[in-house]
């Protein structure tokens, strides 16, 4: 079933929330000189197009980039993600979204690498035509876990796996914690991130709970709660980080309370930052 399209929700508030700790990510792996891999197991087709179809019909980026780009001060943990939304909107207008494939190539260097899932046909020929002729980016059409799990451990051998399903059936919970299991099995000093929704049903509750209890270590919890629970569909946005680099947690402590000021209605919830597992 691929019905979900990223076009209807691109930029949003949850988008803000995981891109913002994926750019973090990748900068701190730029840190050293030594070269990355990046690993995605849902791409979305890069780049977005904020006056299309899709994402008039929706709007959420009104309540995501849109508040960020029109913010008078921007804390300075922010700069890195700003500037790539502003690389991305060249007359100080804001009408495109880079989405997570993009925010990885725009900071890897000549010697990281890209390896990129995606399924859905349309996505993929978009993928294909942003990344043409690029030999640092490798877009896989194929199931994202089992394409992730057949390249680790990878070359280079540091580096991150973003896990960012749709959740569209309820045993995809389930599944990324297997997958998530497995493939820190065969690459036990990567970096994971994996996204959720937060949504009344809680099924992110077990999910993470399973990955807690299967003996990996250094488990950080990010989540933002946007809207009450009351007002149903999804009201926050989580990011479950295993083996984060060095410092994360300060930067998301010091960043998520601002951003459900920016962008949560005043009764949602004060964002959750813990570690699940320590070293
Ligand atoms: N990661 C993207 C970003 O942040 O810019 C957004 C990805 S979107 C949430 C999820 C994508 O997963 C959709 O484009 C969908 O077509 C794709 N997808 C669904 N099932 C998949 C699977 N089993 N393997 C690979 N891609 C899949």
């Amino acid at each position: 079933m691929l019905s979900y399209q990223h076009g209807y929700h691109a930029g949003n508030f949850a988008d803000v929330h995981k891109h913002l700790i994926v750019t973090w990510i990748l900068e701190s792996l730029n840190a050293k000189s030594k070269p990355w891999s990046y690993l995605e197991t849902h791409a979305g087709c890069a780049f977005y197009d904020l006056s299309d179809e899709q994402a008039l019909k929706t709007g959420e980026f009104q309540e995501g980039v849109a508040k960020l780009w029109g913010a008078k001060k921007v804390p300075a943990e922010l700069t890195g993600y700003m500037s790539l939304i502003k690389n991305a909107n060249a007359n100080n207008n804001l009408a495109f979204y880079p989405g997570s494939p993009a925010i990885a190539k725009a900071l890897s260097r000549d010697a990281d690498r890209l390896a990129i899932m995606e399924l859905h046909p349309g996505e993929v020929r978009k993928l294909k035509a942003y990344f043409y002729q690029d030999e640092n980016v490798a877009v896989h059409q194929r199931d994202g876990y089992e394409g992730v799990l057949a390249l680790l451990p990878p070359k280079p051998n540091r580096g991150l796996v973003l896990i960012d399903p749709s959740y569209e059936v309820k045993t995809e919970y389930q599944q990324v914690a297997k997958k998530v299991v497995q493939m820190h099995k065969r690459w036990p000093n990567g970096s994971f991130a994996i996204w959720y929704p937060l949504l009344s049903a809680e099924l992110h509750k077990e999910m993470k709970a399973v990955i807690v209890k299967s003996g990996i270590r250094r488990i950080y919890c990010s989540e933002l709660w946007v809207k009450p629970e009351a007002v149903g569909g999804m009201f926050g946005s989580g990011m479950l980080l295993v083996n984060p680099p060095w410092q994360i947690d300060e930067k998301i402590q010091s960043v998520t309370p601002w951003l459900r000021q920016l962008l949560g209605h005043v009764c949602a919830k004060e964002p959750l930052s813990e570690w699940l597992v320590p070293e």
